[in-house]
């Protein structure tokens, strides 16, 4: 089968992105998959156009509600019928549904995963012929990863019940070897008749970040590479691990004559979204925050991310260097290393993870205490009267206490207190605390392999591009020579120069091609083009009767390409995500074209 032709069909792209047409392959030869693709590389297509394509109904488990319907409208625009089930339906729009899934109306039907819970769901789905079953965030399953619901761990009996004959497509973002072994034991991938699942890690490599790691002993020395990386490439963000810390890197900043947009999840909400609008609006922002910062902030020209402390997961870090550079351009990524600073991330550990015999001593406390009558008082305040190390363990544990129901607690209004109340509590309630308890002890051991990977990161000696892939599964190209790490390949910030007049008409013919060609060619060929080349998709496309075809006749190809890099770097052309990327100007890329861009500066090429 075409299946390029059907993803033009039905969605209206030209070409798969990687590891996309390959997993579609697999489940269409009925065998079961497990995909792992980091966020916006587009694993939703591989299980829609599977569906579409294949007999009967696919089910797609989702946790996330608010998407599930944005994933139901996109669908629906394009004329695939889909539905979903979820909390937020009525009675009567659920029995409506329900019927229509009864009578094969839909392709695709998204449903929570707490839905299987339902007789009335787990009936119709008896009945209903199922060709597909696809687990979204399927590292949910496992308690190795982060996320972890109960509820998915009742998916591998309904797949069980529903047969030998429907495929299972377990998709995530986030999956650690541990994790893949978990979701493919549990959901029982590849059971006879089956056969072996498909297992496919693409997409994770990001080789136009630049991985550097400085070991720095002081404040002083973090900061003096923070400057160094800052004014030669402008445009980014540096990560704390605390609030505190945000606060003392902006200080130093402020004082050396930088503006920069501090940013942390304590931060009123209409401060928040100044920061925001500063961060999306100004030309070079440079914002300093913790780990809040992230979700939907993306814009493609970050050139650098700094961590001035050592994160707390590979993960964590590889997703915060993974906010530089989307536009496909060059990202500085360096970690200010001080071994003190992984302190900081053992603590986080130590208080998030309560170990059995707090818990319990806390617990003893609050029952007494709390005996007659309701008791308001901070988290800091109940750690001090039971001799608890700190506040945030303190919090964690009375959590703990409320979700096993054996207190509730109110948020006192404007204060950091809460009143908490004893409850009437029977044996169950302090069984839930005791799996709690077992929880929260895997948790802990989970945790604390994660960090001890950052820290190897840290002191690794080999290609870094190599370990963050080899972490995350995924098989690195044959071949690829890596000159994007300091380990195989060391070099320093450069910083930019103002362009000589004879770069500056070089500048504005690589600019004036790339707009000729609007969009539909990579830089191979612009470059080609701009060196007046015969190239057969040029021919093909009668680039060569284009005005700026062969304006740089007299450079070298080489030379060529590494001046759009170079404009690359400097945000004025941006790729797109397809395979290959096509090149396009950016906003700042007509300015400088015009040369109506004030203060530019570039790194030329060599
Ligand atoms: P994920 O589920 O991995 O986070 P999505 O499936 O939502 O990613 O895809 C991210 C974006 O990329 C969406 O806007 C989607 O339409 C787009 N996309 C996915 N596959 C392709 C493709 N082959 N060509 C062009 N765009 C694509």
């Amino acid at each position: 089968m075409q299946l390029t032709e059907e993803l033009a069909k039905y969605f209206g792209y030209d070409r798969f992105r990687a590891g996309q047409e390959e997993t579609i392959r697999e489940v269409l030869n009925g065998r079961d998959v497990m995909l792992v693709m980091p966020t916006g590389a587009g694993k939703s297509i591989c299980f829609q156009l599977t569906a579409v394509l294949l007999p009967g109904t696919t089910i797609v488990i989702s946790p996330l509600i608010a998407l599930m319907k944005d994933q139901v409208d996109a669908l629906s625009e394009k004329g695939i019928p889909a539905t979903f089930l979820n909390s937020t339906l009525d009675a009567y729009e659920m029995s409506e549904r329900l019927e229509g899934i009864k009578q094969g109306r839909y392709k695709l039907v998204y449903v929570a995963p707490e839905r299987f819970r339902n007789p009335r769901f787990t009936e119709t789905l008896a009945a209903l012929d199922v060709s597909l079953f696809t687990v979204d965030e399927a590292h949910c399953i496992s308690q190795w990863g982060h996320d972890f619901r109960p509820d998915y761990l009742a998916l591998g009996n309904v797949i069980r019940r529903l047969g030998g004959n429907v495929r299972v497509m377990a998709v995530t973002a986030t999956a650690t070897k541990a994790v893949r072994e978990d979701i493919v034991r549990q959901l029982g991938l590849g059971v006879a008749p089956r056969g072996e699942p498909f297992v496919s890690v693409t997409g994770f490599a990001r080789p136009n970040l630049y991985l550097h790691v400085t070991p720095c002993k002081t404040h002083a020395a973090k900061f003096a590479r923070l400057v160094r990386v800052a004014e030669a490439y402008r445009c980014g963000i540096v990560y704390c691990a605390t609030r505190k810390m945000v606060e003392r890197v902006g200080t130093m900043l402020r004082e050396d004559g930088y503006d920069p947009i501090l940013y942390h999840g304590a931060m009123e909400d209409a401060e928040r979204t100044r920061m925001q609008d500063r961060f999306i609006s100004e030309e070079e922002p440079i914002v300093v925050a913790t780990n809040a910062f992230g979700m939907g902030m993306d814009r493609p020209d970050i050139r650098f991310v700094v961590h001035w402390d050592i994160p707390g997961s590979v993960e964590a870090y590889y997703q915060e260097v993974g906010r530089g550079g989307r536009d496909g351009g060059f990202a500085w990524c360096e970690l200010l290393f001080n071994f003190v600073d992984t302190k900081t991330q053992q603590f986080f550990i130590d208080s998030s993870n309560p170990d059995r015999t707090d818990v319990m001593h806390l617990w003893s406390v609050v029952k007494r205490e709390c005996a007659d009558h309701p008791v308001t008082r901070s988290a800091d305040d109940w750690a001090a009267a039971t001799g608890l190390s700190n506040g945030i363990l303190a919090r964690t544990i009375l959590a703990m206490l409320e979700r096993a129901g054996l207190v509730a607690r109110e948020m006192e209004p404007g204060k950091r207190a809460y009143t908490t109340s004893l409850l009437p509590y029977t044996d169950e309630n302090m069984k839930a605390l005791e799996r709690n308890c077992k929880a929260m002890t895997a948790k802990r051991e989970s945790d604390q392999g994660k960090l001890d990977a950052i820290r190897h990161y840290a002191y690794s000696k080999g290609c870094r591009h190599q370990f963050l892939l080899n972490y995350f599964g995924e098989r690195r190209a044959e071949g690829a020579a890596c000159s994007m790490c300091d380990n195989c390949h060391p070099r320093q910030p450069v910083k930019p120069k103002e362009p000589t007049e004879a770069q500056w008409l070089e500048i504005q013919k690589a600019l004036s091609c790339i707009a000729r060609l609007g969009g539909r060619f990579g830089l191979n060929i612009a470059a080609l083009s701009l060196h007046g080349d015969g190239h057969a998709e040029i021919a093909a496309n009668r680039l060569d009767t284009l005005s700026t075809f062969g304006l740089l006749r007299d450079k070298t190809l080489l030379h060529i390409v590494n001046l759009l890099e170079a404009l690359l770097n400097e945000s004025c052309i941006r790729l797109t995500r397809g395979i290959p990327a096509l090149a396009v100007l950016t906003p700042k890329g007509i300015r400088v074209m015009k040369r109506q861009y004030p203060g530019f500066r570039f790194n030329p090429p060599r």
